[in-house]
């Protein structure tokens, strides 16, 4: 089988799952976005993917994103989902329409500088470590005043919602709490944050868990192996 052939496949069978899923869950299948997260394949690769009409596209390591959004054509949107230190992210924020994996509140003040700086906007979610393990990055929920003390004074960086990675687990349920406890958080402060932030976005889900995750209010997925299986 031909490396497109296989892509077409994996990519129609992600999308039977998700369609699925939303159809479960009543929700609207536009209200679910597939990142796709390319950090296991080449740029040619990637292409194949958005000639099959992906257009959102993740990276984990900013050198990677950096050199497939050289090669890729300019109508993808990236998706920073992996950790961001604050010297890349002059080279990132450009290329990127979001950044999902901001987990301290010196890199989101860096960020804020710097798009005030070149009057543009940034739109970010924040990530949370909801699976509560030590190696994991991500905000704590203690940090909550202080995020949200933080969040009334930038100046040109959105919050557009929030972000989380389960724990690894054979069982896609033991993602479940994790998943619902970010919903519930998400949901939280949407009330009480002011404009311009406004929180619409749950980034969760994985390969292992997907379903789950859109079962409990996911807008955007982020799939890599699911669509890469088989594929050199
Ligand atoms: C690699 C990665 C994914 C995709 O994981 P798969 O199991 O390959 O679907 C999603 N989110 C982040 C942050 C990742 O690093």
């Amino acid at each position: 089988m031909s490396v497109r052939t296989q892509l077409e496949l994996n990519l129609k069978s992600v999308e039977d799952r998700i369609g699925a899923a939303c159809a479960r869950a009543n929700r609207m299948r536009a209200d679910v976005t597939l990142v796709a997260v390319t950090k296991s394949v080449g740029a040619e690769v990637a292409g194949m993917l958005f000639d099959l009409g992906v257009r959102d596209f993740g990276e984990s390591r900013p050198q990677s994103l950096w050199a497939k959004a050289a090669t890729l054509p300019p109508t993808v949107r990236w998706h920073q989902i992996g950790h961001l230190q604050r010297n890349k992210l002059e080279r990132t924020l450009p290329l990127v329409a979001l950044t999902h994996s901001v987990d301290n509140l010196r890199l989101l003040d860096s960020i804020d500088k710097w798009s005030e700086k070149q009057q543009r906007r940034s739109d970010v979610l924040l990530e949370f470590n909801m699976s509560r393990e030590e190696e994991k990055t991500g905000f704590a929920l203690t940090e909550l005043p202080a995020i949200i003390e933080r969040l009334t004074t930038l100046r040109s960086t959105c919050v557009r919602g929030l972000m989380t990675m389960a724990a690894l687990a054979d069982d896609p349920e033991q993602s479940r709490p994790a998943f619902a406890e970010l919903r519930v958080l998400r949901d939280r402060l949407r009330t009480v944050v002011p404009d311009p932030h406004s929180f619409q976005h749950l980034s969760m889900g994985m390969t292992q868990d997907f379903e789950i995750a859109i079962a409990e209010g996911a807008t955007l997925v982020r799939i890599g192996s699911a669509l890469f299986e088989g594929v050199p």
